[in-house]
């Protein structure tokens, strides 16, 4: 293994470009990057049998000076996150539209995260082997939203696939690789003495068996086994020894290169999904203190449980949304989707739940992320959470509830929807 990873330094583009992908739920994000994993070959010893996969990388035609990795954020809200917080952690942006659908509401969300980040944007019209699609009129729809494409008036490539068939997928990747070589990837700050290297993390979460894993992807530096990691938790700087790297499926890896993705273990806190940390030569957290300095602008935010309901209430109507965001965790699969189903159900007036994530497990500070950056509220279903994590939301001002029971639940978001649509109420 080792071998290997020395003949892949010679790469000549010096690291792999970083390829994150954003669009409407259904358009294909989902079979374009399993389409793409299926059939290329692994370039950073991530494979890739998994369940979710949040960073994997490919040779194309065994090539290894054209790898690109794949990062699949989580959500919108997380990609932007890290935005806000690194610059930009992708290269390269590709925007998923379904022909058959056009723009919708998250392609458009998406086109302003991609307005305001540093990453190179690639439109990717997906589904074109369905009948009855007119790819011109998407165009338009796309350039009136301020992404001027090729050929209509500005530079932002544009091509059709489907992640279905595999059409014009070899295209795009051939795409990738071209936008990497001509206008080169984003820049990347020099990394200060002892430092020696520095991440993004895409995935946390508490395995039963191996503790802490969180989902990384390289994006200065190399990281190697055995070095310190250092990160921020609450405000603090916390460096510790990292116990393993291992691959999506479990292997260990001796070396993660730049661009390259995979797992740390063992690490004593969940770390926040979007959160940088940094490789060590040794145990001294003065030596990333500097990097830091930022990140502490939100530790005196905390307020009064009490005030959270109405906070995120007043929040909400005062931009005249009519959606009340929520995070859902819950104890099963199944559980999950027939609460998603229930919660998709309710409206009141013009009044309904807009779900920005869901997921499977106990609450963890990443949900708290997101919730706090799309202003939503956490509701968990036969799950529980972390006195860090409790001690997490409350800090950033947000309202998390469970329940153990589903009607409660819906009861409670039901009741939520009625004081959301009372002012209105009142004024007819
Ligand atoms: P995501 O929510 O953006 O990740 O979307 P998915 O990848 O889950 O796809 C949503 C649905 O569209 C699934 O039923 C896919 O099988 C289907 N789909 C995805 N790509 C294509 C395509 O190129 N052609 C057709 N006909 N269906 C597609």
């Amino acid at each position: 293994m080792a071998k290997r990873v020395q003949e892949d330094k010679t790469n000549v583009q010096g690291r792999v470009p970083i390829v994150a992908i954003l669009g409407h739920v259904d358009h294909g994000k989902t079979t374009i990057l399993d389409y793409i994993r299926k059939t290329n070959v692994q370039g950073c010893e991530v494979g890739g049998i998994t369940q979710k996969i949040s960073v994997f990388t490919v040779s194309i035609n065994n090539d290894p000076s054209k790898r690109i990795t794949f990062i699949d954020t989580p959500g919108h809200e997380a990609f932007d996150l890290m935005r806000v917080r690194g610059g930009s952690i992708a290269d390269i942006v590709l925007l998923i539209v379904a022909a058959n659908d056009g723009v919708k509401p998250q392609t458009i969300e998406s086109i302003d995260i991609i307005k305001k980040s540093s990453a190179k944007p690639i439109v990717v019209i997906n589904k074109v082997d369905l009948p009855d699609i007119d790819i011109a009129k998407i165009k338009r729809e796309i350039v009136k939203e301020g992404l001027l494409l090729e050929g209509m008036g500005g530079n932002v490539p544009v091509i059709e696939v489907s992640g279905k068939t595999g059409k014009g997928i070899p295209e795009l990747l051939d795409l990738i690789t071209l936008v990497a070589d001509v206008e080169g990837l984003a820049d990347r700050e020099q990394l200060s003495n002892g430092v020696v290297a520095k991440a993004y993390v895409l995935e946390s979460i508490k395995d039963k068996t191996r503790g802490n894993v969180s989902s990384l992807v390289v994006v200065n530096g190399n990281l190697c086994k055995g070095s310190w990691i250092g990160y921020s938790k609450e405000g603090k700087i916390i460096v510790e020894r990292i116990k393993g790297v291992i691959s999506e499926d479990g292997e260990n890896i001796c070396d993660l290169q730049c661009g390259c993705g995979g797992k740390v273990i063992g690490v004593s806190n969940l770390i926040s999904v979007g959160s940088e940390v940094y490789i060590l030569e040794e145990n001294n957290p003065k030596l990333i203190e500097p990097l830091f300095k930022t990140d502490s602008k939100n530790d005196d935010t905390a307020i009064a449980e009490d005030d959270m309901f109405g906070s995120i209430f007043d929040s909400q109507s005062d931009n005249k949304n009519t959606q009340l965001n929520v995070v859902i965790k819950s104890s099963s699969q199944g559980s999950l989707e027939a609460l998603k189903h229930s919660l998709e159900e309710i409206k009141k007036d013009e009044y309904s739940v807009n779900i920005v994530k869901d997921g499977v497990g106990d609450i963890s500070n990443m949900d708290i992320d997101m919730a706090k950056l799309s202003k939503a509220i956490v509701l968990g279903f036969e799950v529980g959470m972390d006195k860090s994590t409790e001690e997490f939301a409350r800090k950033n001002g947000v309202l998390v509830r469970t329940y153990q029971i589903i009607y409660k639940l819906l009861e409670e978001v039901e009741d939520a929807l009625d004081m959301l649509s009372a002012p209105k109420q009142t004024e007819e």
